[in-house]
């Protein structure tokens, strides 16, 4: 047993300055539905806890009059699926935030949780990469803003610096004719870690029969969350249909980098990276009609 003293902070700053102080042995608290787990089973040395629970601008979440959306690092999943707004307009977001874990889990695990965790088999990475979604960070230098799709660096690891904290993820505001899907494949029905899993953002042509532009990511198929720029990049300028969809299927496919363990071979999470890539492109389309 070994005694870890708790932080409270009432500011991002405040966070920082013990961030700071204390290095690598200080970790930030969102939901602690990882951390927890982490600590008690000694796989991380801490010797502060720093809860962004207690900061107003990492449990916000907000609808900016633009249409773009604040959410605050720390706010609980529970609290984005229940929001109105954000089922109406960020579907793909409420895809993830409902099955990460039960409802015990969604009351505190939070989505900047979910991504400084940095898993590769992470249920909102591949969501947030394909949303476009931007990390707000703050450290000892001040702010700064990284795109979700680099933040993640290699399994459990980021590039958060020690002192530094993620305070919120921001939502570009969709545009007209978009759409945007999240699914996973475990092999049973609750709470298990995704063999895969995809998402997908497109937009549609205003006569809704050609894709604009489609951002696409994958998971658990490679050290970290995948954004496969270059499946979506093969949608755009082309007309809706099944050959369009294989095909940007088929290059995820490809850029996958899958391994074999416990969960699923190499071959069975290439096949799946295909299979969940074409249902999330369809389901994005269908939500873009809608
Ligand atoms: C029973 C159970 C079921 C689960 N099911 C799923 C699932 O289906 N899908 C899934 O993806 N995950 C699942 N998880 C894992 C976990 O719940 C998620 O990863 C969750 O989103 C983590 O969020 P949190 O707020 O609890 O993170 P925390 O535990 O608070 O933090 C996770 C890590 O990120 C760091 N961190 C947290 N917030 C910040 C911040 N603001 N700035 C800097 N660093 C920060 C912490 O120091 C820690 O290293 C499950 C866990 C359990 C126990």
């Amino acid at each position: 047993m070994r005694a870890i003293e708790y932080a409270a902070p009432a500011s991002v700053d405040e966070a920082v300055r013990i961030l700071a102080q204390h290095g690598a042995q200080a970790r930030v608290l969102s939901g602690g539905t990882d951390l927890i787990v982490q600590a008690r089973e000694g796989r991380r040395d801490i010797a502060v806890i720093v809860d962004a629970k207690t900061i107003p601008e990492a449990t916000e979440l907000r609808l900016e009059q633009d249409g773009s959306l604040y959410v605050g690092a720390a706010v609980p999943c529970a609290e984005i699926y229940e929001n109105a707004e954000v089922q109406r307009r960020f579907p793909a977001l409420i895809d993830s935030a409902s099955l990460i874990g039960g409802i015990q889990i969604q009351s505190r695990a939070s989505l900047g949780g979910n991504l400084c965790n940095s898993s590769p088999a992470a249920d909102s990475i591949p969501t947030l990469i394909a949303l476009g979604a931007a990390c707000q960070i703050a450290g000892p230098n001040g702010r700064r803003t990284v795109p979700v799709e680099e933040f993640c660096t290699a399994p459990g690891r980021n590039q958060l610096q020690d002192g530094e904290m993620l305070v919120a993820l921001t939502f570009p505001a969709p545009e007209r004719n978009a759409g945007a899907a999240f699914e996973r494949f475990i092999p049973r029905n609750e709470m298990d870690i995704a063999v895969c899993n995809a998402a997908a953002a497109i937009v549609l042509d205003g006569d809704a029969r050609t894709f604009r532009s489609a951002r696409i990511a994958v998971g658990a198929v490679a050290p970290t969350p995948l954004f496969v720029r270059e499946a979506g990049d093969a949608l755009a300028g082309q007309p809706l249909g099944p050959e369009s969809i294989e095909r940007a299927a088929d290059i995820a496919a490809q850029a996958a980098r899958p391994i074999t363990d416990m969960r699923g071979s190499t071959a069975q999470r290439r096949h799946l990276a295909k299979v969940l890539v074409r249902r999330v492109i369809e389901k994005a389309v269908e939500r873009a009609r809608a």
